[in-house]
């Protein structure tokens, strides 16, 4: 049993003082007492203690062409999601699974610096460059997972069945090679990220988009999941450009998100993965269903994707997270943000995500922990028996977080932009974040470093 002594941290009823929190050898809390005195042996945390909040959506690949794909083109102003596609094509067509490890553990290093406990890995690149399958099948899924061990970051991968190019059973392109698997193909690489997983791991399921997988090749999928685990979280890129609303109604006559619910299981265990257009029905269905928003606030905003109605959808009750994506940025703050702030830019309005009476930015950070934590199929996302030993322990030595207390802290977090909002981050109870510094930093930016090289001389 592992002690901790929290001076202040955020509870699930209210911000509290003096918290002890035992943790367990599974790296679950077995029990928390706040107004409680320290006891000798805890190890005394030097800040304001929040939940982590998990990552719900990853491509870890994509976090080495972060700053790549901004090129203004030919016609200025002209470029879009499908443009940056193709760069991301070309990118990717050169990484070796030893290029994907290295890159991994430098994400996986800096999401935890700043703040994230946790990631879903959604999970494409699957397959050796010419498209053919590497000999141990699941070789860049346990690439990824051993980053995250190596990294200490929480992790739920989910391997993507990507079929096709296009509704209705298109042919995929080219560039879409090395994502390509019929269902089981893609479950002798789940299987076999099962086997490589390190405790505390788990594998899901990704359906990469409606675009991607034949209604047939969705149900097949989805149970082939319930056979192994049938509480494993789905999770499916859903509605993320407006010309994909479009193809969909022309395939079957009706948007996206709406043919989901119709026509797959939708429920707690599902993660909508840019859920951005949306009509008034779909909204108040996905919130209805229990499913997580998973909004990618940054990359929805640096891809020119479009605003998802959050307001609409939070006043529905709907449950949501947030994903770095392509980790243009690195940090839930950052997401939050953005989040609210496509909100304030759109209806000339201020607190417009923030429940009435709470700090908006604490109100966002609370529902993205248990959103998170839903995503990823893990208890967690609070600071309560039975959750998950996930914290973040607040830098309050920065000059944006001096003198604020309680929502205030997380507030400023999230709006204020501190230089370094998180001192020490906890992942199933063990410290893997000092100071602002992962031991590892220097290692994995190193190894990061020559697989850069390398792929610019590839
Ligand atoms: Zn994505």
């Amino acid at each position: 049993m592992t002690l901790l002594f929290a001076p202040l941290a955020l509870l699930p009823n209210g911000w509290a003082e003096n918290v002890r929190i035992d943790v367990g050898a599974d790296g679950a809390i077995a029990a928390v007492a706040p107004g409680a005195p320290c006891p000798a042996d805890a190890l005394r945390l030097a800040g304001p203690v929040v939940p982590g909040v998990a990552d719900l959506h990853s491509h870890a690949f994509q976090r080495a062409m972060a700053g790549l794909a901004e090129r203004t083109g030919a016609v200025g102003g002209m470029d879009s999601f499908w443009n940056w596609r193709e760069t991301m094509y070309g990118f990717l067509a050169r990484l070796t699974p030893e290029d994907v490890g290295a890159i991994a553990e430098m994400l996986f290093v800096e999401l935890l610096e700043g703040g994230y406990t946790g990631i879903a890995e959604f999970h494409y690149l699957h397959h050796a460059p010419d498209g053919r399958p590497y000999p141990a099948r699941g070789e860049m899924a346990a690439r990824i997972l051993g980053a995250a061990a190596d990294a200490g970051l929480g992790i739920t991968l989910l391997p993507v069945l990507y079929a096709h190019g296009g509704f209705g059973g298109e042919p995929p392109t080219p560039g879409q090679a090395r994502f390509l698997n019929d269902v089981d193909g893609l479950f002798e690489i789940a299987t076999a990220a099962r086997a490589a997983c390190a405790p505390g791991q788990r594998v899901g399921l990704a359906l990469h988009s409606l675009r991607a997988v034949t209604p047939k090749e969705l149900s097949t999928a989805v149970a082939a999941l319930d056979a192994v685990d049938a509480s494993a979280p789905i999770h499916i890129h859903v509605a993320e450009q407006t010309a994909e609303v479009d193809a969909c109604l022309a395939w079957s006559g009706r948007r996206p998100v709406a043919w989901l619910l119709d026509n797959a299981p939708v429920d707690r265990r599902w993660c909508l993965i840019h859920a951005t257009h949306l009509d008034a029905d779909e909204v108040a269905g996905i919130a209805a269903s229990g499913a997580v928003a998973g909004l990618c606030p940054t990359t929805e905003a640096n891809l020119g994707d479009g605003l998802f109605p959050a307001e609409a959808f939070l006043a529905a009750g709907g449950a949501f997270g947030v994903g770095s994506d392509s980790h243009v940025t690195l940090s839930p703050f950052d997401e939050l943000r953005v989040l609210e702030y496509g909100q304030r830019l759109t209806t000339r309005r201020r607190g417009v995500l923030g429940a009435p009476g709470s700090g908006c930015g604490a109100d966002l950070y609370r529902r993205a922990a248990a959103g998170g934590a839903q995503a990823l199929g893990v208890a967690g996302g609070a600071i309560a028996a039975g959750m998950r030993c996930d914290l973040v322990v607040l830098d309050d030595d920065d000059s944006k977080l001096i003198g604020r207390s309680g929502d205030a802290l997380l507030d400023a977090a999230v709006f204020a932009t501190p230089n370094r909002a998180v001192r020490d981050v906890f992942v199933g109870g063990n410290r893997v974040v000092t100071e602002g510094r992962h031991p590892r930093a220097d290692a994995a930016r190193a190894a990061y470093r020559a697989a850069l090289k390398r792929l610019s001389e590839a």
